[in-house]
């Protein structure tokens, strides 16, 4: 019976470091995932800041155009001035010259605001840029690390299932579908320690016979309150 408990001891061991493994497996693709989301969401914030500041381009382009010509049509009208024969035709054509005055002006006004917001722009791009390029080799990265665990974790857990199975041979199969059952309904540990009088999983008192029966070691002994197995290893009994 030593032996069957032994064997117990190790297949859970063996469990545990399955699990882990699995646990371990199951966060990164998460991770992996959340990243490629994060650089996705930047890549559409860059897309937008690059067409909202083609735009702003645009505009202030056909503005300078409207300038330029604006420029022609005021030294025409200069010239014209010159050779008026009435009053009146002198009157029209000045009021046409100031009319264009501030007109150009205030295109050049919307023209240099248009500048500011252009440069403003620019550096949230250069900047956006950056961080998406930092970004990018995070997760880069990070699926490097995930396809290397992967990998690594895949061939641990080929050695581990190899390793369980051969124990799982030794064990009756009344036993091990005991042992398979209380791990299944007990968060994956079917096996507890006699530590300090009390179980180690569930932290329950066990009485005094009880465990002296345990310690024995020659019989299967369970945990009265979480059902468990109940073992004693000397390396267990004094923490
Ligand atoms: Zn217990």
């Amino acid at each position: 019976m030593q032996k069957v408990l032994e064997t117990l001891i190790y297949l859970q061991d063996i469990d545990t470091q399955l699990q882990r493994l699995e646990a371990e497996r199951g966060d990164l693709p998460q991770k992996v995932k959340e990243l490629a989301d994060e650089v996705e969401e930047m890549r559409n914030r860059l897309a937008q800041k690059i067409e909202a500041k083609n735009s702003l381009i645009a505009e202030k382009s056909s503005l300078d155009n409207d300038v330029i010509l604006l420029d022609e049509q005021l030294k025409k009208y200069k010239v014209q001035l010159y050779q008026v024969k009435t009053n009146k035709e002198y009157d029209a054509i000045t009021l046409e010259i100031e009319t264009s005055e501030k007109n150009k002006e205030d295109k050049e006004f919307r023209s240099l605001e248009l500048e500011e917001s252009i440069g403003k722009i620019s550096e949230e791009i250069k900047e956006l840029e950056e961080q998406l390029q930092s970004q990018q080799a995070l997760l880069e990265a990070n699926k490097k690390e995930l396809d290397e665990k992967l990998e690594k974790t895949h061939e641990q857990q080929q050695q581990l299932e190899e390793k369980r199975k051969g124990a799982a041979q030794k064990l009756s199969r009344q036993i091990l579908s005991t042992y398979d059952r209380i791990r299944k309904a007990r968060g994956g540990v079917a096996v507890a320690r006699l530590i300090g009088g009390a179980c180690s999983e569930c932290s329950s008192r066990i009485p005094p016979q009880h465990g002296l029966e345990i310690r024995m070691m020659n019989s299967l002994n369970y945990c009265e309150v979480c059902g468990r197995i109940v073992v004693w290893t000397p390396d267990s009994s004094e923490e």
